[in-house]
């Protein structure tokens, strides 16, 4: 953004380079081998682990925490790594308590899961410090795999396409592969670059090939990539995003959350990034409470989440909901923008207290106005450009089993497909599985899915 169409109120700078190193390390530091071995330890080792359930990718969660146990971390690694090639992110951004740690068996008893989620990065970054490429290439088939968007759908594909023999290509539009895992996760719980030194580590496997400014639909087609490949794999996450449909939303200083987070991940230099003083995010989910905390994190002074339904209706979880207010973000229920005012740049925004009722969601002519010189949207984000002979359900791709799509020798996962539930470890999920049914496809072998 030019410095010359900042507000007074929206300034780079805000901290000092020592007060923001400070502010963006690593959320939760990883574990020592004593803290491990003790978290390991309070493990039941259940039979029928409901944790194993809980894990959209049905990691042998027991399994994993007895090798660790037993002091044979790298096994555990290879646990986890042989269900979910992303453990390593995983480990750092699931909502564990709302997935493996919440069915945790001492979370019920005690309401004190044993920390799966750190002890899962425990086992993964050891491993993933040798530098050294785990899993070998079965025999090459000569049967060869178009995926498109390298974000956690699709290098979990790609991974397990290149492991039974496949010659995998990959499609990505942007510079840099990872798709969000690189460009929207909150800064502090991927912290030193790891989004990219874990694509570099899955693609150490070998049998891939990642193309770049790659653009399905531009550079391109779908007809193209069923020509040339025996199956094609679309992993393209969701690349638009809702307008709010507020008076004055084209006011200077109002802008699409995941393009401020996009930013401050690329930032090489924080100092740089502009903030308001008073910021107002918009929505009620993962996105609106990393750029509210990440707002914060910059400097400023006053940073309001308003959601336009209850607390408990938020997407983000309670855990993240905590986050946010421990880092002094204020969230307001109930409430929906109507108008944003300002003279160019928005100063203030007003809003309508909101009632839902069994006719959906209603304004009242109850009011009020919070100041603000920076405005997120944060209200969901939508598929752009799917190949028009694919069909939809409510806006994304429709699939069956494994992620068939309804075109016969292509398949779809992730954020971009119909029925998930916009999860990086969800996206892994189903892209391993679409991986598994296209190899059977290929090959006639069976498909290995675990859980
Ligand atoms: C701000 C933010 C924070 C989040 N935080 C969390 C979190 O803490 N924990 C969590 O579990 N989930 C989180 N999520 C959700 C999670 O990031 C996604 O569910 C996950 O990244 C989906 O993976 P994907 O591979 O389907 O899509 P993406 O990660 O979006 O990757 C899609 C890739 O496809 C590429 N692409 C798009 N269109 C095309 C095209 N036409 N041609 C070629 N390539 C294309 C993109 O550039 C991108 O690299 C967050 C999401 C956001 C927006
Ligand atoms: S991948 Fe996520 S949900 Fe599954 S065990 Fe690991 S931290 Fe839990």
């Amino acid at each position: 953004m030019s410095q010359a169409r900042l507000s007074p109120g929206v300034v780079p700078g805000r901290l000092t380079p020592q007060q923001l190193a400070a502010n963006f390390v690593d959320v939760a530091p990883p574990l020592d081998r004593h803290e491990a071995h003790v978290a390991a330890d309070r493990c039941y080792f259940c039979h029928d682990a409901p944790c194993i359930t809980a894990c959209p990718t049905s990691i042998d969660i027991p399994l994993f925490i007895r090798q660790i146990a037993t002091d044979t971390p790298d096994a555990a690694a290879m646990t986890i790594f042989h269900a979910n090639i992303l453990g390593g992110m995983c480990a750092r951004v699931c909502p564990t308590e709302q997935l493996c740690e919440g069915a945790c068996v001492r979370m019920e008893a005690e309401g004190k899961p044993v920390e799966i989620g750190a002890l899962q990065r425990y086992a993964t970054d050891g491993l993933m410090a040798k530098r050294v490429h785990p899993f070998r290439r079965a025999p090459q088939t000569g049967r060869s795999v178009a995926v498109v968007g390298a974000g956690p759908a699709g290098l979990a594909a790609a991974h397990r396409l290149a492991a039974k023999g496949h010659d995998v290509t990959i499609f990505e539009a942007r510079p840099k592969p990872g798709g969000l895992n690189e460009y929207g996760i909150a800064s502090y719980k991927a912290v030193d670059g790891f989004a990219q030194a874990e694509v570099d580590w899955i693609i150490g496997i070998g049998g891939m090939e990642l193309r770049h400014d790659q653009v399905l639909g531009r550079d391109i087609t779908l007809d193209g990539l069923r020509a040339e490949y025996d199956a094609v794999f679309l992993g393209m996450g969701l690349g638009g995003v809702n307008a709010l449909r507020a008076e004055g939303e084209d006011r200077r200083h109002v802008l699409d959350a995941v393009s401020f987070i996009r930013d401050l991940r690329q930032a090489s230099d924080l100092t740089t990034l502009p903030v308001g003083r008073d910021v107002v995010v918009i929505g009620g989910g993962m996105t609106a409470i990393d750029a509210a905390v990440q707002a914060r994190l910059l400097g400023a002074e006053n940073v309001t989440i308003v959601y336009r339904r209850g607390q408990d209706r938020m997407g983000a979880s309670r855990h993240e909901q905590d986050h946010a207010t421990a880092s002094g973000v204020r969230i307001i229920c109930d409430a929906a923008p109507v108008t944003l005012h300002g003279n160019g740049a928005v100063a203030e925004i007003e809003f309508a207290y909101t009632e839902d009722g069994p006719d959906g969601l209603k304004l009242t002519e109850n009011r009020f106005r919070l100041r603000a010189d920076q405005v997120f949207r944060a209200i969901g984000q939508r598929l752009d450009g799917a190949p028009p002979e694919l069909q939809l359900i409510d806006g994304k791709i429709a699939v069956s089993a494994h992620g068939r799509t309804s075109l016969d020798g292509v398949w779809a996962g992730g954020d971009c497909a119909a029925g998930g539930n916009d999860l990086t470890v969800t996206a892994v999920a189903q892209g391993r599985d679409a991986a598994e049914d296209i190899d059977a496809r290929l090959t006639g072998r069976p498909v290995e899915i675990p859980g």
